[in-house]
């Protein structure tokens, strides 16, 4: 098959591991520069250009979008998706996952366990918005964040009034969550692969830190998960749409909770922690589903 990655770096660790996983399994596997894709939107035949030449004859692609190219990386992925490529995750499950507030309200139509969290605009409504959260301490979180980049504890109420004044001053849209202290500032990654858990890590923050993620100096290792965190896991994917996902989970009192899925999972720190051959298992998945015109949506939101 010709596998084609949408990535801005074949240096990169998981973009590098999906290039060797494709080659060993006998594919041909191309790294394509998101940005440098670009289109006739308008013309009958979509087509996709990259550097002076029509790109043609991919079956499959595996978008690794980051967060800030998001609207050009799903234009880019769509357009694939037109020309009746088959994508390892459809652009409008990717849209959706990167929206946290809607990714929020989605999995808990689904009855899945959540933090307690609340969004407001006005600054009149913050000493409800408070209460309505359970109090402090509370953690406040940008909409627009990630690798844990603006999320913020406020260990008290006064504290927190004066944080999310500040957030709401600046016409930033925050979320106002419970803090799931019991989870001991540990997470679980869940890597789920068409429908299954198929490798999970525990992330712990370091020393006098509550955000597990690896970028902020967190750790990993191996852990054995619950039936329940199994299927938690396992469903928040299905409901994001997502084929390949990461699902952030907390073991909170009230069960496992999500606080978030990640539709471009890296595979450095899952692969290191588990020593599963991960970009194996998403070429693997990728033979099994490839066929022309085999989307769900085809970009439709
Ligand atoms: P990002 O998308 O920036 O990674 P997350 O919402 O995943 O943001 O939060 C980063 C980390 O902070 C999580 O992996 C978790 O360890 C910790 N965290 C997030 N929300 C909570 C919470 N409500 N209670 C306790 N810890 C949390």
């Amino acid at each position: 098959m010709r596998i084609a990655i949408l990535s801005r770096k074949r240096s990169l660790y998981s973009t590098r591991r999906l290039v060797e996983a494709g080659e060993a399994r006998g594919h041909r596997v191309d790294v394509i520069d998101t940005l440098r894709c670009y289109m006739n939107v308008a013309s009958h035949r979509p087509e996709i250009h990259y550097r002076g030449e029509v790109v043609q004859g991919i079956d499959a692609v595996i978008p690794r979008i980051g967060a800030s190219i998001t609207f050009y990386g799903t234009a880019v992925l769509r357009q694939f998706e037109m020309m009746g490529v088959f994508p390892v995750n459809e652009s409008v499950a990717i849209t959706r996952a990167r929206d946290k507030l809607c990714s929020m309200q989605l999995l808990s139509r689904q009855g899945i366990g959540l933090p307690v969290t609340g969004f407001a605009h006005s600054p009149d409504d913050i000493d409800d918005l408070i209460k309505m959260v359970g109090g402090a301490p509370l953690v406040i979180k940008l909409l627009e964040g990630t690798q844990g980049i603006g999320v913020v504890l406020a260990e008290t109420k006064q504290a927190a009034e004066s944080v999310i004044q500040a957030f709401l001053g600046l016409r930033v849209n925050i979320l106002v969550q419970e803090f799931i202290r019991e989870a001991g500032g540990a997470d679980i990654r869940c890597l789920v692969i068409g429908g299954k858990v198929v490798a999970a890590m525990r992330r712990q923050a370091r020393e006098g830190e509550f955000r597990s993620n690896l970028h902020r100096g967190g750790s990993a290792n191996l852990i054995k998960i619950t039936p329940e965190e199994r299927s938690t896991a396992v469903r928040a994917a299905q409901v994001m749409g997502l084929n390949v996902a990461g699902v952030d989970i907390l073991r909170s009192n009230h069960g496992p909770v999500v606080v978030e899925v990640n539709s471009s999972p890296g595979l450095e720190g899952i692969e290191s922690a588990t020593g599963k051959d991960i970009a194996g298992m998403i070429i693997e998945f990728i033979e099994k589903n490839a066929r022309p015109n085999h989307t769900r949506t085809r970009g439709r939101g």
